[in-house]
């Protein structure tokens, strides 16, 4: 088994339980608050966009939350994902470390974005929602929920960014093929939308105010709720089945990770892969090493402040506690659209506050480099999104051959690049721009932060 470069798991191994984090902390996460009030917000309040279901998950105290057989049938399509020793990368850098990836990629819409978008359509569907209304990026997440409604039969309305809707016409197409509704926004169907199209018609919008759109039309249907993709803790939650069957598949492997790493838009492709092995240091055992990559073009984790903040341009959400560069910030039109958002999974901000992982950024032209050196090596080409992570670890890799010590490198590669050739094609025509912003360029977005003191 340990000399084979890829270590399958039977669909047996297929988890049965999702693993909350939030059971494991040192201290409880802090409150979602009213914006009005500050007060904790309560099941209630969001029941005018989420099925009860997930607003049980999303508040969470029991340390294993069991899968639905439904559910695992559908993963079963696609999962368990392999894990791949990457063997000709090592070659080719010639370094002593061993280099290990998960690959989410090998999932019908290509990235790991499938695992929570299955289980939200499921509750949903159980809950008795008749329509679901959502954001995307890149496409990532509204083909996947796309894909996951109709298998649900639930009807999809997704407010596609419209930087990615004009980048990403196969996209669209995808959720077409899929049965969802896909508008570019901001757009004319909400208030929210046509308050910002009247001050710029040129706006080539954000998925904070993508998520405003959303949110608006589930608050003013009936029947209708809202899906997040990322950054709130169910989400989290699903997507743990990456670090769980990765676990297992170490252990075949006889392999332990010194690095782990993964990128992080809102943190759950990273999170999916970590949080089962930051349970381990939680709870009195081994610590790992961990790094969450993101662009230079979007530094939440890295240059944001950990301070509550709405999810949205537009306030209609309730305040988190979390990394954020401020509701207003509109991050430049970088090609890793899945990282373009101004907040952060408040799991993921807690542990960087309490020190358990570290956090880095780059430029997206040295990303697509790396993603270019993998490609040659190991055949798949990466969504841009998950070049950070491989930048990340070629990084590792050639200090490891400057030292002239091996470790092991475990990394998320969360999803091909097939939809995104016109990013790679703009890098080889050299039409990519990096954007470095000077404090004052985020001090204006981050000057404008809610005032909440307390808790
Ligand atoms: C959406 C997406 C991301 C960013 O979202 P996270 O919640 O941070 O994982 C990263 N990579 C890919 C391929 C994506 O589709």
């Amino acid at each position: 088994m340990a000399d084979t470069n890829k270590i399958l798991l039977g669909d047996d191994r297929i988890p049965r339980t999702w693993y909350n984090i939030a059971a494991d902390l040192p201290e409880p996460p802090a409150p979602v608050l009213d914006p009005g009030t500050l007060a904790p917000v309560t099941p209630a309040d969001m029941a005018a966009i989420f099925p009860p279901s997930l607003i049980a998950q999303e508040m969470a105290t029991e340390r294993e939350v069991a899968i639905p057989e439904r559910v695992r049938a559908v993963y079963a399509l696609w999962r368990p994902t392999p894990l791949y020793r990457a063997r000709f990368l090592e070659r080719a850098l010639d370094t002593p470390a061993r280099i290990y990836y998960k690959y989410e990629g090998v999932s019908p819409t290509g990235s790991h974005k499938p695992k929570t978008a299955v289980p939200q359509a499921y509750f949903n569907h159980l809950d008795g929602t008749r329509r679901l209304a959502t954001e995307t990026g890149a496409g990532q997440w509204g083909t996947s929920l796309a894909f996951a409604g109709g298998i649900f039969g639930l009807p999809v309305d997704v407010f596609m960014v419209r930087v990615s809707f004009e980048q990403k016409p196969y996209r669209r197409a995808a959720m077409d093929a899929y049965g969802a509704r896909c508008v570019a926004s901001p757009s004319a169907e909400t208030a929210a939308g046509r308050r910002i199209l009247a001050e710029d018609p040129q706006c080539t919008g954000s998925l904070g105010i993508a998520i405003s759109e959303a949110v608006e039309m589930a608050v003013n249907n009936e029947g209708t709720k809202y899906a997040l993709g990322s950054v709130l803790n169910h989400v989290m939650l699903h997507q743990t089945v990456i670090g769980l069957e990765t676990i297992e598949q170490m252990a075949l492997a006889d392999a332990v990770p010194d690095i782990i790493i993964g990128c992080t838009g809102g943190g759950s492709n990273f999170a999916g892969l970590v949080f089962p092995f930051l349970a381990e240091g939680l709870r009195g055992g081994r610590r790992y090493r961990v790094v969450a990559v993101e662009p230079s073009a979007c530094p939440t984790l890295t240059r944001g402040a950990y301070a509550y903040d709405f999810g949205d341009t537009a306030h209609l959400t309730p305040l988190m506690k979390m990394r954020t560069l401020g509701s207003g910030f509109v991050p430049t039109g970088i090609h890793a659209g899945g990282l373009r958002y101004h907040g952060m999974s408040p799991l993921v901000s807690q542990l960087l506050d309490l020190g358990l992982i570290e956090a880095r950024a780059y430029d997206q032209t040295p990303c697509f480099a790396a993603g270019v050196t993998f490609a040659k090596a190991e055949g798949i080409i990466p969504a841009p999104e998950a070049n950070h992570a491989v930048r990340a670890v070629i990084d590792e890799a050639l200090l490891c051959r400057e030292e002239g010590r091996s470790k092991t490198i475990l990394f998320n590669l969360c999803g091909h690049g097939h939809f995104d050739m016109q990013a790679y094609a703009d890098y080889f025509s050299g039409k990519l721009e990096d954007r470095a912003y000077t404090d004052e360029d985020l001090a204006q977005s981050l000057g404008a932060l809610p005032p909440v003191t307390a808790a």
